[in-house]
């Protein structure tokens, strides 16, 4: 007889109105595919690593480890020892760790604080989601099994990297096309029926696949690079022509995410908003989670998102949504969300049981 092991329920106790329970941000998706290429223009050699959709902190180290081949073939013919990074997001840092290996002085240019930056509010599942990467599988190959590898010998170490099976009622594509472009990259695919979850009476799939918990890598990133005495500039740049007239560096690193769209023209860039249920950590659940939405478990928040809004450029959190995504994943489990816990006054807290003496309402002059 066999015995079907149930993983732990998730706790959905969530209150939409406390503070950081509710967090949107828009991804840099750029339609046909992500850039990452390079060109010269008045004089500077500008490369260009943006449009990663729903992707950047999945395939950040592996396009990182691309802007460096790229650099250093153009030092080849033309020695430089200045490079300015345009973005302190996940490109940026980590564009800017990898070009620190060549021996260049790097200094970082940004409107926002690392911590204020798209990347930041990302979910942390490693799966390459929510792009289009017309004609650049063979690149993509490379770019995967360097970023995967990368995170993965960062696992124990604080990047805030885990290994975690992945479950989802249906083929994941994010993973699917891992699987098909770098075979043996991940573990396979298996098979489970059921679903080892209360209420899951029907087949699933699991996945072998990484957690990359952004706020520990994004605070690693920038602690790093602090240490290696990078300067960060706070600077926002208006159009092309102010970067390529104002800045003195030669070389160029355009990681700009989402403001490429108006800096550099790209009409191929559009924002996809996000949103995000934080729960309080669950540190028994040790699984990502696919249905009605997903669960990435971390260490600061279970995060419950799945939200996909094309062409909405506004990071303005709705609770209703929020709320929705929370319902609508709990009920995949057969759960209904309790209520927020009841906010007892002051009063009521300092003085239990003695409300009717000290509410400010009702006590008797
Ligand atoms: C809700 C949500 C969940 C996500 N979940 C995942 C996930 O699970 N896994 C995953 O891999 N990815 C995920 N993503 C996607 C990921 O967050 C993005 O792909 C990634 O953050 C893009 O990184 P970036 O560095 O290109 O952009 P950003 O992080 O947006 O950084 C851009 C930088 O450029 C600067 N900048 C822009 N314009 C200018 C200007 N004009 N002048 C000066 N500075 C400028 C900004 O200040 C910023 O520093 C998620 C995204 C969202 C919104």
């Amino acid at each position: 007889m066999s015995t079907i092991t149930t993983l732990p329920t998730p706790d959905f106790t969530f209150d939409a109105d406390a503070p950081g329970a509710c967090v949107a941000g828009v991804r840099p998706y750029r339609m046909g595919a992500y850039r990452l290429d390079s060109e010269q223009e008045s004089g500077k050699f500008v490369v260009h690593n943006y449009g990663h959709g729903g992707a950047g902190i999945t395939l950040s180290w592996g396009c990182a480890d691309k802007v460096k081949q790229i650099v250093q073939t153009f030092l080849a013919t033309s020695p430089e020892t200045e490079v300015a990074v345009l973005g302190a997001g996940v490109m940026g840092m980590t564009a800017a760790t990898r070009l620190l290996e060549l021996g260049l002085n790097v200094t970082i240019f940004s409107d926002r604080d690392p911590i204020d930056t798209t990347s930041f509010r990302a979910g942390g599942q490693w799966a390459v989601s929510i792009i289009e990467t017309a004609g650049k599988e063979d690149e993509l190959k490379g770019i995967i099994k360097t970023a995967y590898n990368t995170f993965k010998d960062g696992i124990g170490k604080g990047w805030g990297v885990f290994e975690r099976p992945n479950f989802s009622i249906k083929e994941t594509p994010g993973l699917e096309l891992v699987l098909e472009l770098v075979p043996g990259l991940l573990p396979p695919r298996q098979d489970v029926n059921p679903m080892p979850f209360q209420g899951h009476n029907m087949p699933g799939f699991e996945y072998q696949t990484l957690l990359v918990e952004p706020p520990t890598f994004i605070r690693r990133l920038k602690a790093d690079l602090d240490t290696k005495q990078v300067p960060f500039v706070n600077r926002r740049f208006t159009s092309k022509a102010d970067v390529l007239g104002s800045l003195t560096q030669k070389i160029i690193i355009n990681c700009t995410g989402l403001g490429a769209m108006d800096l550099w023209n790209d009409s191929d860039v559009i924002p996809v908003k996000g949103q995000l249920a934080m729960l309080n950590p669950q540190l028994n659940l040790q699984y990502l989670y696919g249905r009605n939405g997903q669960i990435f478990p971390r260490t600061d928040h279970v995060v419950i998102g799945g939200t996909v809004e094309k062409n909405v450029n506004n990071e303005t959190p709705s609770k209703a949504k929020c709320k929705q995504l929370v319902h609508d994943i709990a009920a995949a489990f057969g759960v209904v969300v309790p209520a927020a816990p009841v906010k007892l006054p002051k009063w009521h807290i300092d003085h239990p049981g003695n409300e009717r003496l000290v509410d400010p309402r009702l006590s008797i002059r």
